[in-house]
């Protein structure tokens, strides 16, 4: 077995997501340490011109598999693919994202494979041979480290847990892989976007995240405000979501979303260690909060001892004098 890394490319809306390229950063990381080489592998229609980009992010050999029948993701036509180049060139971990696509595909490929997965991993660590993995279990009570026995092992890695590699180098030439087309039990009939017009949590530049010390749903009107004049998304503390003041989909932290924007604003949030781990790796982070002593001044660059009734607005105000 070669101590190559693979990594399963997601391509969408023209562009490779934010998750392939935190994909490329740790496997790029690791394979320094091995001595092995990034292998990065695009599926879809269309993706084959795309992909040899992926060698600007350090990947040293592409490969894409473009055909009409993998327009559409679906495990069935995605994981044949997988599993003959896996054999082809026996690579020793296979990292995908821990997204809609990666936690389907990951256990269909480890289960034809016949090889261990560990899913929603936040962190790898290699001492001497040995490959150790962590991930969080029990709903996120607690954190689990698990060393690996036996390669190859398919990983799905936690979206923002992990550093994107820097880009800039040269894009590669592109294996152009065969595909047999699977007969499908299903099809995709059609696919209706959410047409939120809200910029996705996880791939947003700004989070404006609210916690309890919002006071009310309504509240979050301001959040809201901030988060349109910077081009940003707005996040939630569990207290709110569980309060029902916003919806799961905005939760951050050890159950929720992991994020890591250029400038987190945290209003009324206490920092909690479960919502730390979700946005502690961000560049900036701005803490408004009345309690002097709240645990998230802690990990702000820039912290507002104040009412976040008060702060909020004067800031959106602030924020749209100087962008206009
Ligand atoms: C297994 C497990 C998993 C968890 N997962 C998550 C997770 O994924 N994400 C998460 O966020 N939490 C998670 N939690 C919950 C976490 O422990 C905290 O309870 C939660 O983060 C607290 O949310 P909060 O900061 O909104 O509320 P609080 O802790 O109640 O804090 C409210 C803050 O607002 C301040 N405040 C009040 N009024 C104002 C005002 N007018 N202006 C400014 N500040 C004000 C207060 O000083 C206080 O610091 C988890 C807990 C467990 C046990």
């Amino acid at each position: 077995m070669a101590n190559n890394i693979l990594v399963v490319a997601e391509y969408g809306d023209g562009k490779f997501k934010s998750i392939t390229h935190q994909l490329l950063g740790e496997a790029g990381r690791l394979a320094a340490q091995t001595g092995g080489t990034v292998e990065a592998v695009a599926i879809g229609n269309g993706v084959k011109d795309a992909a040899g980009q992926l060698g600007a992010y350090g990947a040293g050999k592409v490969y894409a598999a473009d055909d009409a029948s993998l327009k559409d993701y679906d495990g069935a036509s995605y994981a044949p693919v997988l599993v003959e180049l896996v054999k082809r060139t026996q690579p020793m971990m296979i990292f995908l994202g821990a997204t809609p696509m990666g936690l389907t595909l990951g256990p269909r490929l480890a289960t034809q494979l016949q090889c261990a997965l560990t899913s929603d991993c936040t962190a790898f660590a290699l001492d001497g041979g040995a490959i150790s993995v962590t991930r969080p279990v029990y709903g996120g009570r607690a954190v689990a480290v698990y060393q690996v026995k036996k390669l190859p092992l398919v990983a799905t890695l936690r979206q923002n847990a992990f550093a994107p590699a820097a880009g800039g180098g040269a894009a590669t030439a592109v294996d152009a892989l065969t595909v047999t087309p699977v007969a499908l039990k299903t099809k995709v009939v059609e696919m209706t976007k959410a047409e939120t017009g809200k910029i996705e949590l996880t791939e947003a530049p700004i989070v404006i995240s609210g916690g309890r010390g919002m006071q009310g749903p309504e509240n979050f009107a301001m959040l809201e405000s901030l988060a349109s004049v910077l081009g940003g998304a707005v996040g939630a503390t569990r207290a709110v979501v569980d309060a029902g003041w916003r919806p799961y989909s905005e939760q951050v932290g050890q159950t929720g979303k992991t994020v890591s924007p250029t400038l987190y604003i945290a209003a009324g949030v206490s920092g909690a260690m479960q919502h730390l781990v979700g946005m502690k790796t961000s560049k900036v982070i701005v803490a408004i909060n009345k309690d002097p002593e709240a645990p998230i001044f802690k990990v702000a660059d820039y912290g507002i001892v104040a009412d976040a009734m008060q702060v909020v607005p004067l800031l959106t105000e602030a924020c749209r004098q100087l962008k206009a």
